[in-house]
């Protein structure tokens, strides 16, 4: 499929019957309560956005108002660390699917400290100790990259949610300590951490993200700045990790419903890929057991039905 063959879609119209069928949904789930400064955002907050390669914009509700992109993050943190590190990457996290929560740590210990994927909390943490490696302000170069891939230099991050996150860090920080005992931990506890949090409360509108993804969907190149931010090859297998691995442990459910790779972030965001057509971003706050948000995955699984375009 290429975008020229896509003219024929009235995405607009699609996204306003997305919205107009979505409010039942927005009732569903609840804001993630571990994170104080999460809990009380309202759950009839909806927003969706495409962005194409061929640079239109289309977008519903909410769409361009900043929210916390928490795990979201991860995908543009593991995108920097693939680039430095290439394939090297793999000794040191696992690329399956962990069949667990975002945040358990059942599976490091017999797993030797090599946490199954990048994506969820372990395998974040993994690639932030890699960035504290390499960079003097982590922070500011994952903040910095998304400033560039939205083409938003006022892109930040909240230090409420951030320091809320950081006070009860209690999982994430027991998380590194037990990587670091098994040597997969380089920096101290506390850096990789604290830039972790300050990395997941970075916000940004589904404006904002369905542009930062769609090189992406672009074969690892920024459609409008020709910026090639990982080869060809090296953008095929971010994706695949994506749909393997990218909506926690509904992983499996959430392909068979939606058929794009995504990732998903407990502050209700979802971004998502068309190859070769568009960048996507849904968000509405209330979420599923799993962490993912009910109305966003509603809504994508509306896109691909009504539109027919899928990644099958
Ligand atoms: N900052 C969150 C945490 O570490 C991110 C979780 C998520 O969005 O999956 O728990």
């Amino acid at each position: 499929m290429n975008a020229s063959a896509d003219q024929s879609i009235d995405y607009q119209r699609v996204l306003e019957t997305i919205h107009r069928d979505i409010e039942p949904f927005l009732k569903q789930g609840q804001a993630a309560q571990y994170i104080p400064a999460l809990s009380g955002v309202p759950l009839t907050k909806f927003g969706m956005a495409l962005h194409t390669l061929s640079g239109e914009t289309y977008l519903i509700g909410d769409a361009e108002e900043p929210f916390s992109i928490q795990s979201i993050s991860k995908l543009f943190a593991c995108t920097l660390a693939f680039r430095l590190l290439g394939e090297s990457l793999w000794r040191r996290l696992g690329r399956e699917p962990s069949g667990t929560a975002f945040n358990s740590l059942v599976q490091l210990e017999y797993e030797r400290g090599i946490p199954r994927n990048p994506f969820m909390n372990a395998g974040a943490l993994v690639v932030m100790d890699v960035l504290c490696s390499h960079f003097v302000r982590a922070d500011t170069a994952v903040l910095q990259f998304l400033r560039r891939l939205s083409a938003n230099q006022d892109v930040g991050y909240d230090s409420d949610v951030a320091t809320s996150e950081l006070e009860r860090a209690d999982r994430n920080i027991a998380i590194a300590h037990f990587m670091r005992s098994f040597g997969n931990l380089h920096n101290r506890v506390d850096d990789v951490v604290g830039t972790y949090c300050r990395q997941c409360a970075v916000e940004m509108s589904c404006v904002d993200l369905a542009k930062a993804v769609s090189f992406l969907a672009n074969g690892g190149t920024v459609p409008w700045s020709r910026e090639r931010v990982l080869d060809r090859s090296s953008a095929k297998r971010l994706s695949a990790l994506m749909l393997t691995c990218g909506t926690y442990d509904a992983v499996g459910d959430f392909v068979y419903r939606v058929g794009l790779p995504a990732k998903s972030g407990v502050g209700g965001g979802i971004v998502a890929v068309l190859p070769g057509v568009m960048g996507i971003c849904v968000w509405s706050p209330g979420l599923d057991r799993s962490g993912n948000s009910i109305a966003g995955r509603q809504a994508l699984e509306w896109l691909t039905t009504l539109s027919g375009r899928s990644i099958f």
